[in-house]
């Protein structure tokens, strides 16, 4: 498709097929309603996805899931059919550093990644986060040429900071929602992630006391500024 339309553009001789010629970059959401969205990265697998997916559903909150596109192929059946109303954006083919590729390596590994999650969710994905957030000049270049989005987070589960204890990590997390705030967890990888997946539902009600309602990134990046909230 590129190459019709880019020509020789496309080949580098006299340009670049840079899509619409501009990338932003989002670590939160610019708004002052109280707006959250809950990401969840490196998945889909079968261990801890369906957990993550159960506890959304029970308490009908939207979430953002940055899939790996190796993983997309491998455990589809895992998420099929299961993510109505969630968003799905692009995390990389297979978790690799995008950013020390060239321009041309990183834009094939994230176009089959992009090709396998349209296949999955009927939808092209609209987002990019690349893997452990690390930007370079290919990693721009490819979301450019995808018209991505760039999104990265604004507050992080830190999984290590409250070991065995589900309801204190839950309740930090609270305290430091704001709004607008993307937050990044995991629903693959070192069992100690387990903490904050365990603290979810704590979260959600946690959040919810404090009147934040919960987004996927794109309602979010859509929201724009409100009324200003009181208290
Ligand atoms: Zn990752």
């Amino acid at each position: 498709m590129w190459v019709k339309r880019g020509g020789r553009m496309a080949e580098g001789a006299h340009g670049q097929d840079v899509g619409s010629g501009a990338l932003e970059v989002f670590w939160s959401g610019r708004t002052n309603q109280r707006l959250v969205a809950l990401t969840f990265d490196d998945g889909p697998a079968p261990q801890w996805t369906p957990m993550v997916l159960d506890t959304l559903a029970q308490h009908r909150v939207p979430a953002t899931f940055f899939m790996v596109g190796a993983q997309v192929r491998r455990h589809a059946d895992v998420v099929r059919d299961r993510l109505a109303g969630h968003e799905v954006g692009n995390h990389s083919w297979d978790h690799r550093e995008l950013a020390e590729m060239d321009a041309a390596e990183a834009y094939d590994d994230l176009r089959r990644s992009h090709d396998a999650i349209a296949d999955l969710t009927g939808t092209s994905p609209v987002l990019l986060r690349p893997p452990y957030g690390h930007l370079g000049g290919a990693v721009l270049y490819a979301a450019a040429r995808l018209d991505y989005r760039l999104v990265l987070w604004s507050l992080q589960m830190v999984e290590r900071e409250f070991p065995g204890d589900p309801a204190g990590h839950a309740q930090r997390i609270v305290a430091d929602v704001r709004p607008g705030t993307i937050v990044l967890g995991h629903n693959v990888g070192a069992r100690r992630r387990l903490v904050a997946l365990r603290g979810l539902t704590d979260m959600i009600n946690g959040l919810r006391s404090r009147g934040y309602t919960f987004v996927t990134v794109s309602a979010l990046l859509g929201a724009g500024v409100g009324p200003t909230p009181t208290g």
